[in-house]
């Protein structure tokens, strides 16, 4: 059986609950996953979920399930083209997508939300939605790397086509060329790890995304964690940062919605 949480809830939106539901923690982790492209946030939600037993909610996978739809919706495939160019989706597009999926927030098995919030307006609105929720995060893990690391990351990347693992060419590569360890379905290269595509996703970091280390530091929730070496120990160094905190903070008392 597989250690992750399902995710049905959050590529099904707003009707469509997990099954089976996640297990509801007493204390579920609520965590925000800030970093550059490339700087491995779905590889370590991916390890994050297995420890921590908490949904890994991504816009970015919510965006390319999309794209495999056979007739996606005119504004869903605007927001398509966008993401091909590496350019941001339309704003309201990407806080609707969140606030239907409200009960994935909500969830008692916890969250990792990795891509969502982009810039200042949607962290704004994900404080709103969860102030509305009456949930709190309990931590933004900020993972940082110096640029050279990210784009040798970001263009050996491969993604598999159906459970979304990711693997690296040179660091972490398939056991099978082209194949995925966990599913044995074949593996791709996303259309916004090229190179013209990285470039602009880039430089959409830098002015966009990056005042939200700041905007987060403010909150007293931010924790900085060193995205070098393997994928395991920057899971260990980034659990050790988070068990250092406070335990997370117990469900509110009518935010008894099933787990989705
Ligand atoms: P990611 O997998 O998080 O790198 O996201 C892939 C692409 O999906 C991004 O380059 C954007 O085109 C789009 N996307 C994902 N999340 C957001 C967001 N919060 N705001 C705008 N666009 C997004």
């Amino acid at each position: 059986m597989s250690g992750h949480p399902t995710r049905i809830g959050w590529f099904s939106a707003r009707e469509v609950e997990c099954n089976p539901p996640p297990p509801a923690r007493e204390h579920p982790y609520r965590l925000v996953l800030l970093g550059p492209p490339g700087v491995g946030k779905g590889t370590q939600a991916l390890l994050l979920s297995e420890d921590l037993r908490a949904c890994h909610l991504s816009t970015g996978d919510l965006f390319r399930a999309t794209r495999c739809q056979s007739a996606p919706s005119p504004a869903m495939q605007v927001a398509i083209d966008a993401m091909n160019r590496g350019e941001l989706v339309r704003e309201d597009l990407v806080i609707q997508m969140v606030r239907e999926r409200s009960k994935c927030i909500q969830c008692l098995g916890g969250f990792l939300l990795d891509g969502f919030p982009r810039n200042i307006h949607q962290a704004e609105a994900l404080s709103a939605l969860m102030d509305e929720l009456r949930v709190a995060p309990d931590a933004v893990v900020s993972y940082e790397l110096p640029w050279e690391e990210i784009v040798a990351r970001l263009s050996g990347r491969r993604t598999c086509s159906e459970c979304r693992a990711v693997f690296h060419v040179a660091s972490q590569p398939p056991s099978r060329s082209d194949r995925c360890d966990r599913c044995g379905a074949s593996l791709m290269q996303r259309d916004d790890d090229r190179p013209e595509a990285i470039r602009v996703r880039l430089r959409t970091y830098e002015s966009e995304t990056r005042p939200l280390a700041d905007y987060y530091s403010g909150t007293g929730k931010l924790l900085s964690v060193p995205a070098h070496g393997t994928p395991r120990e920057i899971c260990r160094r980034t659990l050790a940062a988070l068990h250092a905190l406070a335990p997370p903070a117990t469900p509110h008392p009518t935010s008894s919605r099933a787990p989705g």
